[in-house]
């Protein structure tokens, strides 16, 4: 395994025990490189190696649909677990805290956990590094070249980031090793973890279910790649025609680490398939999704206004007492409100079916900022949307895809026109251009079961 992915965040002299790793962004147990990694370190010691994870009450306004696709996922993930001889446990509470509790009544000998960028992870990590007598090691399991390593600062847009990435792409596109069951076992029983009980610590609020193909877990996630590899990739060229089912489906899975981005790439260089269009997919996939977790790396204030480039915050700021076309608080975007039949029915997808189309993304967050009364209050409208009925949300892809649509973020400046300054504008004739929006509106416009 290549040790670049690994940042030591913690040294203090090993003491011999168990490997731990926390998982906590990468919620699966293949192509893992974070648990790769404690599994190799278990080796090389002669030690137990199990798996942690730790249910937070609440996570960000995260709502139980989101908890539930986590945590059907991980119901696998821990049975593939146990058949290579790794334990899994499920702790509750406020997890560094609770993570360094285990590892100090476990005597561990090493934590391993993952990389994320996100402003609550940092603190649950910063929780953990606090409480543990245990050195910590970071794997950065989400990105193929790691955040750290493709580059040490906020990158202007993806034309900058893309060479960076280019360049140590092959680097660390290396296979993923196959693991033999681990030799050492846990040195006492240990029961298959109880989801049910776990669910009862959870404060989250209850939204409708969203009605999806998708379906949590490993396997899921490796079935719908391959239906798109097959049937849909082929057609990707038709991506921004919202009626077209042509994208991947993914993100989700994507979101809580239950696919391997790099998986992905592999599957896709195994089938020695080309085309511009698969160029376009890896270049989203790879290229747009690292972005993502560059900006939010390296913007502390990643979901605020503060977050936009200077030039965008200046144009925003001379163009606050434009009027408005409109004005809708924010429950009247949550319940499709407003006056445009393709703006409400993208809304109407995304909390029917916990998504909504990219290419909708950009112009529904757009609306918001044409409809609010400043650029800080739709940011914030669209991040709650998006982060309550998105299965992907709460995710960097979700703050950097919504402050490029209203905040100019890796985007440059166009001509200037009212409430917009320089921000890139969508409108309607734009969306017409692209696709029948009467049919995709009339689409999602129907009461359910009609
Ligand atoms: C306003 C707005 C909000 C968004 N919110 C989210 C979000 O909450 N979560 C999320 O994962 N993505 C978000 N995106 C990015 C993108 O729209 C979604 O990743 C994509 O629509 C997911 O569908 P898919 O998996 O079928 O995509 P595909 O086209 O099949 O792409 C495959 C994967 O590549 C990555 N990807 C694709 N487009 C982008 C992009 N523009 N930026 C970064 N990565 C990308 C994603 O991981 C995606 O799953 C947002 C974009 C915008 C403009």
């Amino acid at each position: 395994m290549n040790l670049r992915r690994v940042h030591i965040i913690k040294t203090v002299p090993a003491i011999a025990g168990p490997v731990l790793y926390w998982m906590h962004r990468d919620f699966r147990a293949s192509d893992n490189w974070g648990l790769i990694h404690a599994r190799l370190q278990a080796l090389k010691l002669g030690q137990p190696v199990a798996v942690v994870f730790c249910l937070a009450p609440a996570f960000s306004g995260a709502t139980l649909p989101h908890f539930e696709f986590l945590l059907q996922g991980l119901g696998e993930t821990a049975k593939a677990l146990r058949q290579s001889n790794i334990p899994f446990f499920a702790l509750h509470g406020d997890p560094g805290i609770e993570v360094a509790r285990f590892a100090r009544e476990h005597m561990a000998g090493l934590i391993v956990t993952d990389f994320d960028p996100l402003r609550i992870k940092i603190r649950w990590v910063q929780d953990l590094l606090d409480a543990c007598d245990q050195p910590v090691h970071e794997v950065d399991s989400r990105n193929i070249v790691p955040a750290r390593v493709a580059s040490d600062h906020r990158e202007f847009m993806a034309r900058t980031i893309r060479p960076k990435i280019q360049r140590q792409l092959q680097e660390f596109l290396d296979d993923f090793p196959v693991l033999p069951p681990h030799p050492h076992s846990w040195p006492s029983a240990t029961p298959p973890p109880d989801f049910s009980a776990l669910r009862q610590n959870l404060e989250a609020e209850a939204t409708i279910l969203p009605k999806t193909r998708v379906k949590p877990g490993e396997e899921a996630a490796h079935a719908l790649l391959a239906d798109f590899l097959e049937n849909r990739l082929p057609l990707y060229m038709h991506r921004n025609d919202p009626n077209q089912d042509v994208c991947s489906d993914l993100s989700a899975h994507l979101h809580f680490g239950m696919i391997s981005a790099q998986r992905m790439v592999l599957e896709i260089r195994a089938r020695r398939i080309m085309g511009e269009h698969i160029d376009s997919f890896l270049d989203e996939l790879i290229i747009r999704r690292e972005l993502s977790d560059n900006f939010c790396l390296h913007t502390p204030d990643y979901d605020t206004e503060a977050g936009f480039p200077a030039w965008a915050r200046e144009t925003l700021h001379r163009h606050r007492h434009d009027p408005r076309p409109a004005i809708y608080a924010p429950e009247e975007f949550e319940q499709a409100l407003t006056h445009e039949p393709l703006w409400n029915a993208a809304q109407i997808q995304m909390m029917r079916s916990g998504k909504m189309h990219g290419y909708l993304r950009m112009y529904w967050a757009k609306k918001i900022l044409e409809w609010s009364p400043s650029a800080s209050e739709a940011l914030r409208i669209a991040i709650w949307l998006n982060d309550r009925y998105s299965l992907d949300g709460r995710d960097s892809n979700g703050y950097t895809g919504i402050s490029w649509s209203i905040g100019g973020v890796h985007d440059r400046g166009w001509t200037e026109r009212p409430i917009f300054g320089k921000i890139r504008y969508m409108n309607l004739a734009g969306a017409r251009r692209k696709f029948d929006v009467e049919r995709y509106a009339s689409s999602w416009m129907t009461p359910p079961g009609n």
